[in-house]
């Protein structure tokens, strides 16, 4: 018997109509960012490995566990990109795009070798937005606003809620851990064994823990606001301001600190109770350290967000909140009766419509002869319209156009097929 061979685990093929809804999602979102001024970045995939391991950070858990490394022939070692900012930043360093436009974004997949479930895959996709060399706490409220307003367009207002946070500097941020440290050590026992390995690695993200117990712990653990000081305060503030004035609802999550190393002062997500446990669609903030490690004499501010577009699309799906019309998936099916002259004869004719209507979508019957069968296939297909061309036809000059939803039939001159067309369509 031949073993079949399956998909790798977490990693999925997404077939039609997903495809449509995820197109128009898309769409929605790559117009948006044009409009904010956005400019669009093609990266690659594979990156370098040490170009992760040296800036996402050595402890948090991408670069710990999740990455898919491997040799290439030549035996570097390469990484399939775990997350697009890294890969972003290098790309603007190495191609000295500073001064430029400041706002990109990218799309495409990510790689990431974790426990799969509904919502987190081994391959995922995001819609990464990044602005670099804007120091301004407004650029931050920026991103925020133009996320708020996807959300409209997409109809999930209602289903997502912003979280917000400030990490402070690197600084503050190191005196702050010093703190914590101390404090979990004085509290081993609440911490389950996975989290006592993260105090000395990466104690930050114990504060996102999902677990009960140790989110208990956490209300007397030394708050990071604290220790921040008065410039962050000041900026968190002033983004606080920017939402309140632009309408946009929010609450402020001391335990927000994300899962990536280089972040500072401003962190947010997106989240949504919606897909059963509450899960993150979008999440980013500020790293205007990260270009620095990047390149040492490139002293920059960037801040940036990612959308994860597997999540969008459950949650879009899950609330219905976009409804495409999927009623006529082919506009017009063209039906030749023959397998020789007809044929050729069709062949022409569509060619000819499809280069008057670029917009339509055009299919061609290679059925012949029985009429019936090949209407069954039309609708089975979802077409609007079907052309069939008989024997008939060709000794008349004429073209016959069905409409498939109202039954309603013509026959055209063959000359005048185009402006027929074009009458018929304005009415639909
Ligand atoms: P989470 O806390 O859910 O693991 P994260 O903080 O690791 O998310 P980011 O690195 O900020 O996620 O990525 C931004 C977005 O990409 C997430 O908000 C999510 O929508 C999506 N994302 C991240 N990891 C996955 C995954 N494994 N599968 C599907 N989507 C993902
Ligand atoms: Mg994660």
């Amino acid at each position: 018997m031949i073993k079949k061979i399956t998909s790798v685990s977490g990693m999925h093929d997404y077939l039609f109509p997903d495809t449509l809804l995820w197109e128009h999602i898309e769409n929605v979102i790559k117009n948006t960012l044009k409009n904010y001024g956005y400019q669009e970045i093609k990266l690659p995939i594979l990156e370098k490995s040490e170009l992760f391991k040296k800036n996402i950070g050595e402890y948090t858990d991408i670069v710990e566990k999740e990455m898919y490394n491997l040799l290439d022939r030549n035996k570097d070692s390469l990484t399939l990109r775990p997350e697009g900012t890294t890969g972003f930043l290098r790309s603007i360093v190495e191609n000295n795009i500073f001064y430029n436009n400041r706002r990109f974004w990218y799309n495409g997949p990510m790689f990431r070798y974790e426990r799969p479930q509904k919502g987190r895959y081994r391959q995922f996709n995001q819609i990464g937005i990044e602005i670099i060399g804007l120091k301004s706490p407004y650029i931050d409220s920026e991103i925020i606003i133009l996320t708020n307003n996807l959300w409209k367009k997409l109809n999930i207002t209602n289903n997502i809620f912003l979280e917000i946070n400030s990490i402070g500097s690197v600084i503050d941020r190191q005196k702050y851990i010093i703190e914590l440290i101390l404090f979990f050590k004085k509290n081993l026992k609440f911490l389950d064994s996975n989290n006592q390995q993260k105090i000395y690695n990466n104690p930050l993200r114990i504060l996102d823990s999902k677990n009960k117990n140790i989110k208990k712990l956490l209300n007397d653990a030394p708050k990071l606001k604290n220790f921040i000081d008065k410039k962050s305060t000041d900026k968190f503030q002033k983004l606080c301001e920017i939402l309140n004035i632009m309408n946009i609802k929010f609450t402020i999550n001391n335990y927000l600190v994300r899962g990536l190393d280089y972040y500072n002062d401003i962190v947010f997500e997106w989240k949504t109770n919606s897909l059963g446990t509450s899960k993150t669609i979008c999440g980013g903030g500020r790293y205007d350290k990260l270009i620095n490690k990047i390149s040492f004499n490139k002293d920059k501010n960037g801040v940036g967000c990612a959308i994860g577009m597997e999540r969008l699309i459950l949650l879009i799906k899950n609330t219905e909140s976009i409804k495409l019309d999927i009623n006529f998936l082919i506009d017009i099916f063209l039906i030749p009766m023959e397998n020789n002259y007809i044929l050729k004869k069709i062949l022409i004719i569509g060619e000819l419509i499809r280069s008057n209507f670029p917009k339509l979508r055009i299919l061609t019957s290679y059925l012949f002869k029985n009429l019936k069968k090949q209407i069954i296939q039309a609708i089975k297909y979802k077409s609007h319209f079907i052309i069939i061309i008989g024997q008939k036809e060709i000794n008349n000059n004429s073209i016959i156009i069905k409409d498939l939803y109202s039954k309603k039939q013509i026959i055209v001159p063959e000359n005048k097929l185009i402006l027929n067309l074009k009458k018929i369509l304005k009415n639909i």
